[in-house]
């Protein structure tokens, strides 16, 4: 091991590679740093951030509340940084990330601009030698996966689209100079979360839009509005408190011990009420059986329904906004501002893709079965290659020369989300198999961060070279994952969570559905019990 001093070398040999310098890679290279490894991070983009240095479409924020969507490592950190609103826009979490870099001291570590490309293991040495697109070579023992669950931006398979004339943009690949919509007719495909907040804002300013759609989706309004001094100190004053419930939880919503047939119609529709009115996320916990009882879940989607047909004063247009085909929260629920509202505007137009599909993207717009849309700028809001996208982009390789995109071919196999059998030493923040994106990412990337940095120091405090998943714990947890995940609802869609969205991807489902304080519980307890099902091998002579 390497001594904290050179940590800022930029020698072709550290204790471990980060890849990635969002809020994972940032949190990993502090950490690792204060216990004296050396680290070098790889990031893409210019700068730090990692989803919110690439995600600047219009109206971009987080769904999660600001007060709590932040690190919980530092006090100082926590008490210092000023919210402005209860949903944090892209550009002050950027603010945010950028504030963490300097104030840690981060930058010095972290090559920008330089994209990881293979990663192979050299069983001899048990090292991992890392390659990036600029000709960089440098081996590390560990290497520690910060690449994001939805960082790999999916462009669609539509024919032509090369073809066409006018400007294209990604919603997860923004440009980082302001986009004029004026006097232009704006097409956006999709109507996931980016899409739902991007409408509303584009067609502001836009001569027209046109929203082409293929699924419905469920939108609860955010109710965003700038953080009052109340909400602020309410955290502030006993932060170690809220966050340590935080760590049980994931998120401080308010979630209930009630069945949703506890109480009669009059009751039911009360509490949805008072939760659609206050805003937010929270109204998928209304009640305790919402993802596991059809029935139940049928009971909110209904509200939804009709709140639907009240923003939207066209009723064709209100059945055709209305979710069908999926339960309530098993594709991720949206939280928007005015999306229903916007369709009342006459410069929008909704297009049912089930009703008349992409036939093609031609240079002058789009044509569907039905006719063809003239667009000059076209918004692509098509989503991610989830959770797995970003780690098989690269070539990594492991013992025998296995690649990951091979080993994970029928669907990603872990132990723990954490560490895949065959490649010791590398270890993947917020993967599949770990509840990640079904929580709140800044706890589940913390939680894994401290897992990860305390297995390296335990190893090296006994003397270990290498730590690897066994194939038969590896085997018990996808089938724990799959199995918890089959007591839910969340199979019955069509999501990213389960690779549907895109075409040939081996239909699992990803995330861990167990909750973040009994994954928490779990985890500890395979470190305390001399770490169960992991191997560990003594360092070479
Ligand atoms: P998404 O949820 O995957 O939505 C992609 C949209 O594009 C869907 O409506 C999808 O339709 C459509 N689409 C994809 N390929 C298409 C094709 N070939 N033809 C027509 N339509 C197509 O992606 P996203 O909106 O970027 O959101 C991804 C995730 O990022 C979210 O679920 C959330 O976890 C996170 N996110 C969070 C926030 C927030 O905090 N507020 C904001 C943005 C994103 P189908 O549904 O039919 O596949």
């Amino acid at each position: 091991m390497t001594d904290k001093d050179k940590s800022s070398d930029t020698a072709l040999r550290v204790d471990a590679v980060i890849v990635g310098a969002g809020f994972a890679g940032l949190y990993a290279l502090h950490q690792l740093r204060r216990r004296g490894f050396s680290a070098r991070v790889f990031e893409a983009g210019r700068g730090v951030g990692g989803v919110w240095y690439w995600n600047r479409y219009p109206g971009a924020r987080c769904d999660v509340e600001s007060m709590q969507y932040s690190y919980s490592f530092s006090d100082e950190l926590q008490e210092e940084w000023r919210w402005t609103e209860r949903f944090a826009p892209q550009s002050e979490i950027l603010s945010y990330l950028n504030h963490v870099a300097d104030r840690f001291d981060l930058r010095r570590d972290i090559a920008f601009e330089t994209r990881v490309t293979s990663v192979h293991y050299d069983e001899d040495t048990r090292l991992w030698n890392v390659r990036t697109d600029l000709g960089e070579s440098i081996s590390a023992q560990f290497c520690i996966m910060a690449t994001g669950s939805l960082s790999a931006a999916r462009v669609p398979d539509l024919p032509g689209i090369e073809t066409f004339a006018g400007d294209t943009y990604h919603t997860g690949d923004w440009p980082h100079s302001d986009v004029d919509f004026a006097g232009r007719r704006v097409g956006i495909i999709g109507t996931g979360s980016s899409a739902i907040q991007a409408i509303p804002l584009v067609a502001k300013t836009a001569a027209h839009l046109t929203v082409f759609q293929r699924t419905p989706n469920f939108v609860i309004p955010a109710r965003n509005q700038a953080l009052d001094a109340v909400a602020e100190r309410f955290w502030k004053d006993d932060y170690p408190a809220h966050r340590s419930r935080a760590r049980e939880i994931g998120t401080f919503y308010e979630f209930s011990d009630k069945a949703a047939f506890d109480v009669d119609e009059e009751e039911r529709a009360q509490e949805y009420a008072r939760r659609w009115a206050e805003g937010g996320v929270n109204f998928v916990h209304a009640f305790k059986d919402i993802y596991l009882d059809k029935a139940a879940n049928d009971t909110a989607a209904d509200f939804v329904r009709a709140r639907i047909r009240d923003a939207v004063r066209d009723p064709a247009v209100a059945e055709a906004l209305s979710p069908r085909d999926h339960p309530l929260g098993t594709k991720r629920i949206c939280v928007g501002s005015d999306y229903y509202e916007t369709f009342n505007r006459p410069n929008v137009t909704l297009v049912s893709l089930r009703n008349e599909p992409i036939e093609a993207i031609t240079p002058a717009g789009v044509q569907t079965s039905a006719r063809e849309y003239a667009i000059d700028t076209l918004i692509l809001a098509t989503g991610y290659d989830a959770m797995t996208g970003a780690l098989l982009r690269m070539d990594i390789r492991g013992r025998d020369g296995q690649t990951l995109r091979e080993k994970w071919s029928a669907g990603p196999r872990n132990y723990l989300g954490l560490m895949t059998s065959g490649f010791p030493n590398l270890f993947i923040i917020t993967g599949p198999g770990s509840p990640s994106v079904l929580v709140n990412m800044v706890i589940a990337i913390e939680q894994h961060v401290d897992w990860i940095v305390a297995c390296i120091d335990a190893l090296r405090d006994r003397g270990m070279s290498t730590i690897d998943a066994s194939p038969d714990a590896e085997d018990a947890w996808v089938g724990h994952v799959n199995a918890e995940a089959h007591l839910t609802l969340f199979p019955q869609a069509n999501s990213w969570y389960l690779g549907a969205n895109i075409p040939g991807k081996a239909r699992v489902f990803m995330p861990y559905v167990g909750g973040i304080g009994r994954y928490r519980k779990i985890c500890d307890e395979v470190a305390a019990n001399d770490y169960k099902g992991f191997r560990l091998s003594l360092a070479l002579s």
